[in-house]
């Protein structure tokens, strides 16, 4: 008996960047134009227009009270961070190096977390000499910090990141629920709010997060609930009033077939309901959203260039001057379980259709450097632009760029 077939899962639309004359547009600038103003492929190219419209689309979605923040190791690219720094209502970094970007955009201090586990006790000094938002994930930072403080005369401005007591389900990645080495379990929360009372740290709130890419809203709206929850319950032990609740993030973008872009309504529309209750319950408090990749990770694009074509055993290869040393994770290599493409294009042939069946892979010397494995695409020759959508974040510094000496990336915001 035949199965009826089933029509094979496509991508999500790749229509934010507008076509003209067959090439893509990016930052209003066509890509034959860009290449040639950045002078070298490959390149990654992050369009400003894009980052301005995500935030509003965002800002117009959810409660005007909840505070959005950059989660800056997603795209720490320094015009970057200092475009959106001046979008968003602070940034998110996980190491002194972020921290000095994060400060160099002009982000006031105050309006920057400092969260990761394994602090250094330099990086710690660093923090409280700035003036930034701790997100204590031991006992052991919480006593270095005291002794800081109390060296310095500086206060240690401190929250409490909590790995609660549930996971946050369908997310590409989890980050907190059962054993894990981020923030400290639930359960221990409230043995910790004592000490950070005894010490006299400058107590300010609970930073919880779940998990990350995450393209079901469902999903999201109990793992944020739950988190809300959570952070009620251990609000009864802080030793002075909760001034702000990091609900986390965990939005999602489509990046493989069968995906779709995330339904913002039902988010927004919980979180009004969330943030009625804290104005009752935890006045004074903010509520903030951390979020990356779906902030930056739309707009933007990686470029390379064809150097070769040839058939193998009946099978196209377009080999390109970029790859996996570049982009690691649309090669497959990072953190995802099946490979599946990212979605691809022939930048300079945007109004042909897709006839022939290629594999564009990178100039390495291992199978592992895959762009886009038996994907459908117009006839590509050498010379010819092979670009990689939602490219925004987790490139370039996601990426092993030293392995087998080739040149870097350059990056543009356009
Ligand atoms: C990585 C990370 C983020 C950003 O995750 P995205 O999936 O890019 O949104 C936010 N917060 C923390 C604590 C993280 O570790």
């Amino acid at each position: 008996m035949t199965q009826p077939s089933r029509p094979a899962p496509v991508h999500a639309p790749m229509d934010q960047f507008p076509i003209a004359n067959g090439e893509l547009i990016v930052g209003g600038i066509s890509l034959t134009r860009l290449a040639a103003r950045v002078g070298q492929t490959p390149f990654y190219a992050y369009d400003r227009g894009l980052l301005d419209s995500r935030m509003a689309e965002l800002r117009a979605a959810l409660p005007p009270s909840i505070r959005i923040h950059y989660a800056i190791k997603a795209n720490p690219m320094p015009a970057l961070v200092s475009h959106m720094a001046r979008l968003v209502d602070g940034l998110d970094v996980a190491s002194a190096g972020e921290m000095r970007v994060a400060l160099d955009a002009g982000c006031p201090p105050g309006a920057i977390s400092f969260a990761g586990p394994g602090k250094r006790q330099t990086e710690l000094r660093q923090a409280v000499a700035a003036g930034v938002l701790i997100n204590l994930e031991s006992f052991r930072e919480a006593r270095e910090l005291a002794a800081i403080s109390e060296s310095t005369g500086w206060p240690a401005r401190v929250a409490v990141r909590v790995n609660p007591d549930f996971e946050l389900k369908s997310s590409g990645m989890k980050m907190g629920g059962g054993p894990k080495q981020f923030g400290v379990d639930a359960e221990q929360v409230p043995e910790l709010l004592k000490e950070i009372g005894r010490m006299g740290l400058a107590f300010e709130g609970f930073h919880i997060f779940a998990g990350s890419q995450n393209l079901k809203s469902e999903a999201i709206i109990e793992a944020q609930q739950k988190t809300f929850d959570l952070a009620l319950r251990l609000a009864d032990h802080a030793p002075t009033p909760v001034l702000s609740v990091n609900l986390g993030g965990g939005f999602g973008i489509p990046y493989f077939p069968g995906e779709t872009r995330l339904d913002l309504a039902p988010i927004g529309a919980n979180l009004a309901e969330i943030a009625s209750t804290a104005s009752q319950r935890l006045p004074g408090a903010e509520l903030v959203l951390e979020l990356g990749r779906y902030l930056v990770g739309e707009a933007g694009i990686y470029v390379c260039r064809v150097i070769d074509r040839k058939v193998s055993r009946g099978q196209i290869f377009l080999i390109t001057d970029g790859g996996m040393h570049h982009h690691l994770a649309a090669s497959g290599n990072f953190g995802q379980v099946i490979r599946k493409n990212y979605p691809v294009a022939v930048g300079n042939r945007m109004d042909s259709s897709a006839t022939e069946t290629v594999s564009g892979v990178g100039p390495l010397c291992t199978p592992l450097d895959i762009l886009a494995e038996r994907t459908h695409l117009p006839q590509a020759a050498p010379g010819d632009w092979i670009v990689v959508f939602q490219s925004g974040a987790y490139g370039p510094t996601a990426s092993p760029t030293n392995f087998l000496g080739h040149p870097p990336a350059c990056e543009v915001l356009t």
